[in-house]
């Protein structure tokens, strides 16, 4: 085998490694699994909504509850068709795709190393442009006037809400507006698992601007999307920041940095940062007709605002995060699977186990203290199953930082319990009383 190919499939075996601890952990499913399946579709289960929620909460904390400008939309999935032809997407939110005349494979032709040939080496057919929006008919009616599209971003929700927020709450420029929900796109190739999916999530903001600000603006949000990175726990070194140059940007941008993550299956757009002028509320006002001037009440001038627009996929945060996470040591002699999810994403903090599940004494206790920890903590397990090796593998892999043991010495002797690290393997003993402080200090 050449280098890369080596390299290739070591990277394919650690995705499949990383799937197959989502799967039997409980984590992502491949979606309507039992049928065989939908290509671009994943299911999250307990474990990957609890972990996908906690990323959810740590932005909208970050960009919304925690700054005093910034205002939550939620918007419908369906619009108005003219919406999209306003922003231009039913013309042109396309892909080239191209067929390989051989093996019949379809292909994004601009992500091919080369276009003309398939790697099967058969030769590719022409391209031609495909939209990716997925179509569907509002009302018993299908005619033209009833299409609708499952919307391909949450930020022209946005954009026409603008007049609402203005009327609604008065703000003064600058102020953002932010959504968290899902988007649809009928992608050639779906691939590298929950990377490129046809249904997924997206948080994104657009924060309007007076145009001579932009450029300190848009700094602040290059700021604080990295800070937002190591805050759910991706390593530094394997986020990239990547300039767009001139002539290779949207057209209606003046300036987009791409952030890059280093996934095992190669480097790949994270999030973007786009200076998107007043493109958007332009083409709204132009096409819907209602003004969408901005009186700046100082200086009595009118003016459509600018927008800056942070985007983050929620998906490929959680496995960016997923990812990073996972870790193979020795233990013991042994060799294990563990993820290091930070706590602050961790879908479980804390596992509470009796030492034996047939000994009531201990089962009474374990299940005083998993309540008790429950309600400070919230994200708490009680865990009974197997042994207790058994049930530290599990932990390490659902990624708890931390298993709580109640055994015979707690209500014996000490009313301490044996708290475990997952990362290192070491225990102490905690008096309970101390528990939630003992928490408190490592959370
Ligand atoms: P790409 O170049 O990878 O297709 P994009 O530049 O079209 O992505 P944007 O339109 O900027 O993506 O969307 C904003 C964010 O939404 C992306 O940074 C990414 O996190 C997420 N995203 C976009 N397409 C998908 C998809 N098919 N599956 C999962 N997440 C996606």
């Amino acid at each position: 085998m050449t280098k890369t190919k080596i390299a290739k499939a070591e990277t394919n075996k650690r995705m499949e490694e990383i799937i197959s601890l989502c799967k039997r952990r409980g984590f992502v499913f491949q979606g309507s699994e039992i049928y065989g399946g939908l290509a671009g579709t994943w299911d999250y289960g307990h474990f990957g909504l609890a972990l996908k929620n906690n990323i959810k909460n740590i932005w909208w904390k970050k960009f919304v509850t925690d700054r005093e400008d910034m205002y939550g939309v939620d918007a419908a999935i369906l619009m108005n068709q003219k919406v999209w032809k306003a922003t231009g997407h039913v013309d042109g939110f396309s892909d080239p795709l191209a067929e390989c005349k051989k093996c019949k494979k379809r292909f994004r032709t601009d992500q091919l190393a080369n276009p003309n040939k398939c790697e099967c080496g058969g030769e590719m057919g022409e391209a031609r442009q495909f939209n990716m929006m997925l179509k569907t008919n509002v009302g018993a009616i299908q005619d033209d006037s009833s299409i609708s599209y499952l919307r391909p971003e949450t930020a022209q929700g946005m954009f026409v809400n603008y007049k609402n927020i203005i009327d609604s709450y008065h703000p003064k420029l600058p102020f953002g507006m932010a959504q968290i929900g899902k988007a649809f796109r009928n992608e050639i190739a779906p691939r590298d698992f929950t990377f490129r999916a046809r249904e997924f999530e997206q948080m994104e903001i657009e924060y309007l601007v007076n145009p001579e600000n932009w450029e300190d603006i848009f700094e602040h949000y290059r700021k604080e999307m990295l800070d937002y990175t190591k805050e759910i726990g991706l390593k530094a070194e394997h986020v990239y920041e990547h300039e767009i140059p001139d002539g290779e940007r949207a057209f209606y941008s003046k300036r987009t940095i791409d952030f890059e993550f280093e996934f095992p299956f190669g480097r790949n757009e994270l999030y973007g940062l786009a200076y998107r002028t007043d493109y958007d509320l332009k083409k709204h006002s132009d096409f819907s007709g209602v003004d969408l001037n901005y009186l700046d009440e100082e200086t009595k001038k009118k003016f459509i605002p600018h927008c800056i627009e942070p985007s983050f996929g929620v998906d490929r945060s959680v496995l960016a995060v997923i990812c990073d996470a996972y870790t193979e040591d020795e233990l013991g002699g042994e060799k294990r699977v563990f993820m290091k999810f930070n706590s602050s994403v961790a879908p479980v903090k804390i596992a509470v186990f009796p030492l034996l599940k047939n000994k009531p004494q201990l089962v009474e206790k374990a299940r005083e203290v998993y309540t008790d920890l429950r309600k400070e903590f919230g994200a708490v397990m009680f865990d009974d199953n197997g042994n207790i090796g058994k049930r530290y593998r599990r932990q390490d892999e659902i990624g708890t930082p931390y298993c709580v043991t109640v055994d015979f010495e707690t209500i014996e002797k000490d009313n301490m319990v044996t708290v475990r690290d997952r990362d290192t393997g070491n225990q102490e003993r905690v008096k309970i009383d101390e528990l939630k402080e003992f928490f408190v200090k490592k959370f």
